[in-house]
């Protein structure tokens, strides 16, 4: 027998957030935390058949996968949208007990109730209209569209918060009777996640701040359909450190005040970005000027393109942005814990393992909790520091995958192991892949940074190219390729020219790599085998 059954029971309206993950990361915590007398359930709430899509719903099972949080019920996962029956058959009973009723108001008619509400500066209360039998008869003859309300008992209601640790209560006053069934047959939110929570047994729901008041939606129709309470925390809302709400804005946000900026420096219009986008200038003027414009994810990166925006110039937001951008699943799910919860006593670094042992509803704080990104680069650089090399070569081919246009992608894991061992210290997984990729590109698609070459080939009547030229023929010579061979047979070319290493090095470090940047010349060497260093310094030269 389970004691603790939780749920994580996401819309599959757009990928997994940093929102979503920290309330999946708390149920699936409140669970483990019992061991086996514990269990996390999911359930996908796809009642939104015009919102809802497939490729949201594969891509949120793989982000909890990668996140380490699995669930339960793999073989009987629960998708809301094949259940229409089941609810159905609840509703049309509450119907028949009078505890249900179908309403024809159109959605313009409640919007005139409304507006006259507000006029009135009172706060708009649905009531139930008196309809005669023979309204009724003509409107069901018609056909006319409806929807099916909760006839919601008029009274005081309260339930109790654990994690806020008091009563939240609705006076009657603020009683109305809410759609249980919208027009298409599909039930609402608050039918359908009643009657699951019931049916799947659970006995503890966390979840966002944003449903604190629907909880009193919840409690009714358990009352009238006679469930069992389950226990209700609701958890804290996540800021940016700059105070304002996170939100799945935040990158369009981004976007739209580089592009501003971008407008502003090389002084032109929308209309520019737009044409050099392809895409319709109004659409881009509204976009700009209208912060409650959002753009969807093709006209983003077509725009990024023209500001020349990098992915992973924008704030992550997704998990998935995270994993893309190279951070351990470990240390993500260690920094979303501390969204909200600490287990006391300044403890900040934990592993999963540890995590679940500590984890209780009385850690979780009150007041909002701050999404503070230095500190997860911090977690994560000092997360890659002490990691083994075989997890980061697993990390490492996980972040490949999750950017298949990479050159590194063409690693094997061997080469992975050297790389990441030649190159530590970094912050993340991207890092090591933008340091290292060079050396997975064709040689002869090496791209020459213009400045770079500049400055350490053709300055000083070039200089640089000459001692390139020297050098290309003592590489040639070297007999064994290894990086201690590599450093004596230029340490002493060096030595015999008084020259200081770095004259050399740069010039090298240039030809194989298209830029000033690389892990240790000699190591780099060593990897990048003879055949390719000459080639690649050939070609140089062969381009100067
Ligand atoms: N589908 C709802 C959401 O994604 C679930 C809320 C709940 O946990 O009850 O917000």
């Amino acid at each position: 027998m389970s004691n603790v059954v939780t749920r994580f029971a996401p819309s599959p309206t757009g990928y997994l957030h940093v929102g979503g993950a920290r309330t999946a990361l708390f149920a699936w915590l409140l669970a483990r935390h019992e061991g086996l007398a514990g269990k996390f359930l999911l359930r996908i709430e796809d009642t939104d058949l015009a919102r809802s899509t497939e490729q949201a719903t594969v891509q949120l099972l793989e982000d909890l996968k990668w996140l380490g949080l699995h669930w339960d019920n793999p073989d009987s996962l629960v998708y809301q949208s094949k259940r229409k029956n089941v609810y159905n058959r609840i509703i049309e009973d509450l119907i028949a007990r009078d505890l249900a009723y179908k309403a024809y108001e159109t959605s313009s008619e409640l919007d005139a109730l409304r507006k006259a509400a507000e006029r009135e500066k009172r706060t708009f209360i649905y009531n139930r209209p008196t309809l005669t039998p023979d309204q009724v008869r003509q409107y069901e003859s018609e056909n006319r569209p409806h929807v099916v309300r909760f006839s919601m008992p008029v009274k005081d209601y309260s339930f109790r918060d654990v994690v806020l640790d008091k009563d939240i209560v609705l006076p009657a006053g603020q009683v109305q009777d809410f759609v249980i069934r919208k027009t298409d047959g599909m039930p609402t939110y608050h039918f359908a996640v009643v009657v699951d929570d019931a049916e799947m047994g659970i006995t503890h729901v966390l979840r966002g701040q944003e449903h604190l008041l629907n909880t009193i939606n919840h409690i009714a129709l358990q009352h009238a359909l006679e469930y069992p309470r389950p226990t209700y925390g609701h958890l804290p809302i996540i800021m940016n450190t700059d105070g304002s709400k996170m939100s799945k804005r935040d990158r369009d946000k981004m976007i739209r005040q580089r592009a501003q900026t971008w407008l502003k420096t090389y002084k032109k219009s929308p209309e520019d970005i737009a044409a050099a986008a392809s895409l319709a200038p109004s659409r881009i003027n509204d976009w700009i000027s209208d912060n409650s414009k959002q753009l969807d994810l093709s006209e983003q990166s077509a725009i990024m393109n023209v500001i020349d925006l990098q992915e992973s110039d924008l704030p992550e937001i997704l998990v998935h942005d995270f994993r893309k951008n190279g951070y351990l699943p470990e240390t993500l799910l260690n920094f979303l814990a501390l969204l909200g919860w600490n287990p006391g006593g300044n403890r900040e670094r934990m592993t999963v393992d540890e995590l679940v042992q500590l984890f209780t509803i009385s850690g979780i704080g009150k007041g909002n909790a701050r999404f503070d990104r230095a500190k997860l680069l911090a977690f994560n650089t000092e997360a890659l520091k002490e990691a083994p090399t075989d997890r980061l070569v697993q990390a490492m081919r996980d972040f490949v995958n999750a950017n298949p246009d990479s050159p590194t992608s063409r690693a094997t894991d061997e080469q992975l192991a050297t790389l990441i061992d030649m190159k530590r210290g970094i912050r993340t997984l991207r890092e090591l892949d933008e340091a290292t990729r060079f050396f997975f590109i064709p040689d002869d698609a090496i791209a020459y940074d213009p400045a770079a070459v500049e400055k350490n080939l053709n300055k000083n009547n070039n200089e640089g190219a000459a001692f390139l030229r020297e050098i290309r023929n003592i590489l040639a010579n070297v007999a064994d390729w290894n990086a201690p061979a590599l450093e004596h047979a230029l340490q002493s070319y060096c030595a015999q020219r008084t020259l200081n290493l770095g004259k050399v090095a740069q010039p090298i470090r240039v030809a194989i790599t298209g830029s000033t940047i690389s892990p240790p010349i000699f190591q780099s060497l060593e990897f990048l085998a003879r055949t390719s260093t000459l080639a690649r310094i050939d070609r140089c030269l062969s381009l100067l």
